[in-house]
């Protein structure tokens, strides 16, 4: 016989069914100031930490609801997908990661093209959605970003990119390094044409689409310590064998040596672009490209 047992039941936990009743991932942590942010304040702030403006990354949706007048667009090319012309695998095949993709993000592939107003001006917007693959981009990207700007031109509206790629995707090979070459010269078109052409970057923007339609705006804005590069940064110290600066590849160290424009705040980034688009002409109905000294002058009246 045993000398001790427990003859009466454990008390039951009210903590168990208390902790089911705050849903998961209510609370973020900010990655730079560490503090817990409630996520209804995050959304209601577009994503930006209200404590030390830390900018999340947003999804493609979510970016161009944030641009749009009332959220409000229409999308166009939805349908095209890629066939994995390659029949390409590495850890697993293209095909299996394409499936995995577009579940998760319920797109068919790495960026959605819309148009709509912003603040009244007729728009074509395309973004970019990380979630895919990294924001890679293959066929259908580049044919989707072609299309855009071919359709901004036949209605002589302005076109903004907002990139948030890792660049473009290997298990495509080559024929994702032609989309850098096929979206350059419809947006040479584009500024033949005397249409605006603005670039949104955000972390992180690197590789073949820093390399192409990333750097070729008109205005190339980008948001706050974004990293925008592109080859990586251990890549570059082992090829020139240098210790690379503070702050190397990030927005504000690139606008200060001329590779940017303008480092603009998630916030003010509609408005913004906005009074770009006017400035350039975007209101009289027929735009008119905006030449280097015209921009220069908009960049230093608004800093
Ligand atoms: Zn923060």
């Amino acid at each position: 016989m045993a000398w001790f047992k427990k003859t009466r039941r454990r008390m039951a936990s009210q903590t168990a069914e208390k902790r089911s009743r705050v849903p998961e991932g209510l609370w973020v942590k900010c990655p730079d100031c560490g503090q817990p942010v409630y996520k209804p304040d995050l959304e209601s702030n577009l994503s930006v930490c209200p404590k030390c403006a830390h900018h999340f990354r947003m999804t493609a949706t979510e970016r161009l609801a944030s641009l749009f007048d009332g959220g409000q667009y229409t999308e166009h090319f939805a349908k095209l997908r890629t066939n994995d012309p390659l029949g390409f695998t590495d850890t697993k095949p293209y095909q299996e990661r394409l499936v995995k993709a577009r579940e998760a993000t319920g797109l068919e592939d790495a960026v959605i093209v819309a148009s709509g107003k912003l603040e009244g001006l007729d728009v074509v917007i395309a973004a970019m959605e990380y979630a895919f693959i990294g924001g890679s981009m293959g066929v259908v990207v580049g044919e989707k970003l072609t299309r855009a700007v071919e359709m901004a031109f036949e209605r002589r509206q302005p076109v903004v990119i907002v990139s948030c790629s890792g660049g473009a995707r290997m298990m495509e090979g080559a024929l994702s390094l032609m989309q850098m070459a096929k979206v350059s010269a419809a947006l040479a078109r584009l500024d033949r044409a005397r249409l605006p052409y603005i670039s949104i970057l955000t972390d992180p923007t690197t590789g073949g689409v820093t390399a192409s339609f990333a750097m070729l705006g008109d205005l190339n804005i980008a948001e706050p310590k974004a990293l925008i590069g592109f080859a990586g940064p251990r890549v570059i110290e082992q090829t020139i064998r240098q210790k690379l600066p503070e702050g190397f590849q990030r927005s504000e160290f690139l606008a200060e040596h001329g590779m940017l424009d303008l480092v603009i705040d998630r916030r003010d980034l509609k408005a913004t672009v906005a009074r770009a688009l006017r400035f350039m002409g975007a209101e009289s109905g027929v735009p008119q490209g905006a030449d280097d000294r015209s921009v220069a002058a908009m960049a230093t009246s608004s800093s």
